[in-house]
């Protein structure tokens, strides 16, 4: 009888919205958390870009647990402020995750300015235990309100006004925000470098 087990993917996350998200478009794989793996270890996210931070995180756990691993990286990138908050998205205010913070301190620095133009991105990365390595991005454009807009999502998503949408990410439902997320693009993308690979 043919074996019908997948391959197990480790998700470098405790973001359990992440690990749904994930496991939804990597049909091909049995997606679990880290946490479920066995590794609880925190890893210092001390690269330059999105891609580093997320590569890092991917290799840790790819080491640790000798498996194929996932990790993401992501942040908003506000033109007017030459790309900040970036990959500094999380800790903007000064203290890490705390999104209100974070938002107010936005609004603030970008009270005068007229160019609001702003995109997520997200970077993803997948690892292999022999050292193989496939990294995609994904982004999301839109412009920053005055002020917030609905309550749902979390991070920058009140203040973030989707081009796709023509809504607040506040104001979207999980779906909405899912089908055209940085997140979702990304991880479509790096889906389509797998596949390459895997029919070479
Ligand atoms: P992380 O990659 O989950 O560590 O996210 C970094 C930070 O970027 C979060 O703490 C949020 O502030 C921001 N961020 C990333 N993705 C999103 C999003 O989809 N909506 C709102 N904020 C986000």
């Amino acid at each position: 009888m043919q074996s019908t087990q997948k391959t197990r993917l480790v998700v470098a996350t405790g973001n359990a919205h992440k690990l749904r998200e994930i496991a939804e478009i990597f049909t091909d794989f049995e997606v679990v958390s880290q946490k479920q793996a066995g590794f609880d270890m925190e890893v210092e996210e001390n690269g330059a870009t999105f891609a580093e931070n997320a590569l890092i995180k991917a290799r840790a756990a790819a080491k640790a647990l000798d498996c194929i691993a996932l990790a993401d990286d992501s942040g908003l990138c506000v033109n007017a402020l030459g790309g900040a908050p970036g990959i500094y998205s999380a800790r903007y205010c000064g203290r890490h995750g705390d999104d209100k913070a974070n938002r107010d301190l936005l609004l603030k620095n970008i009270e005068h300015v007229t160019d609001r133009s702003a995109y997520f991105t997200s970077a993803v990365a997948l690892v292999y235990p022999d050292g193989k390595e496939l990294v995609a991005e994904g982004r999301t454009y839109g412009k920053i309100l005055k002020a917030e807009q609905g309550d749902g999502g979390f991070g920058y998503d009140p203040i973030f006004e989707s081009d796709d949408l023509k809504k607040s990410f506040g104001l979207a439902t999980a779906e909405e925000k899912n089908a055209v997320s940085h997140r979702f693009r990304a991880l479509q993308a790096l889906l389509e470098k797998w596949r390459e690979q895997e029919t070479k």
